[in-house]
């Protein structure tokens, strides 16, 4: 039973997925330097929570970190449209630069929905920094706001991806690397 053999291929090996979060960490500690008021950093669970993990750690400035959760998806590998969120920030977050990590960005729904959410919540900023984005199934365009910034790990071809956090019906996330799912292992 290897989650190894359930997998087509490779695409972003454990080394290179932590030199891009080194990469990453470094352009957000630059960037958030001069900021007056707090930051906090809010991983959308559950796909983000490896990511996370590692990029606060390299992030030189001091951070809240929170969770959000947004569902649309159930155990399948398309979208139902429109997420609902099932589990909000603890924090107050009025007034607040949030950095919203996220797995991966695909439809855009999730971002769209978060974003307005923090939004009314009185944040002062939303920036996104996403492990993975499949620009190419984008279908909702996302507006961030008070000068928010995106980030992105890598571009991520249309194929459903695991490993690395990203699940399939809630397995495989705990695979140190990010590959592509053999179709018959979801058909
Ligand atoms: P969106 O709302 O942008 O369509 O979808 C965002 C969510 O869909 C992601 O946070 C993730 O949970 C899920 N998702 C989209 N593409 C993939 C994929 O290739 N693999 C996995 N495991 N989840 C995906
Ligand atoms: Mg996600
Ligand atoms: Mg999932």
């Amino acid at each position: 039973m290897s989650m190894d053999e359930d997998l087509e291929r490779v695409l972003w090996t454990a080394d290179e997925i932590a030199a891009r979060i080194a990469e990453l960490a470094k352009q957000i500690s630059d960037e958030f330097r001069r900021v007056r008021s707090p930051i906090v950093v809010v991983g959308v669970a559950t796909g983000a929570f490896l990511f996370l993990a590692d990029l606060v750690r390299q992030i030189t400035l001091p951070v809240a970190v929170d969770f959000i959760r947004a569902e649309s998806y159930g155990s399948g590998t398309r979208s139902n449209g429109a997420p609902v969120i099932t589990f909000d920030v603890k924090l107050d977050i009025s007034g607040k630069h949030i950095i919203l990590v996220e797995d991966i960005v695909d439809t855009g729904n999730t971002l769209l929905c978060l974003i307005a959410h923090l939004k009314s919540k009185g944040a002062q900023s939303v920036s996104v920094c996403t492990l993975l984005d499949k620009q190419a199934r984008r279908t909702v365009h996302f507006e961030l706001f008070g000068e928010g910034k995106f980030y992105s790990g890598f571009e991520c071809p249309d194929y459903f991806v695991v490993g690395y956090g990203l699940d399939f019906a809630e397995l495989y996330r705990n695979l140190p690397y990010i590959g592509v799912l053999k179709p018959e292992k979801y058909s």
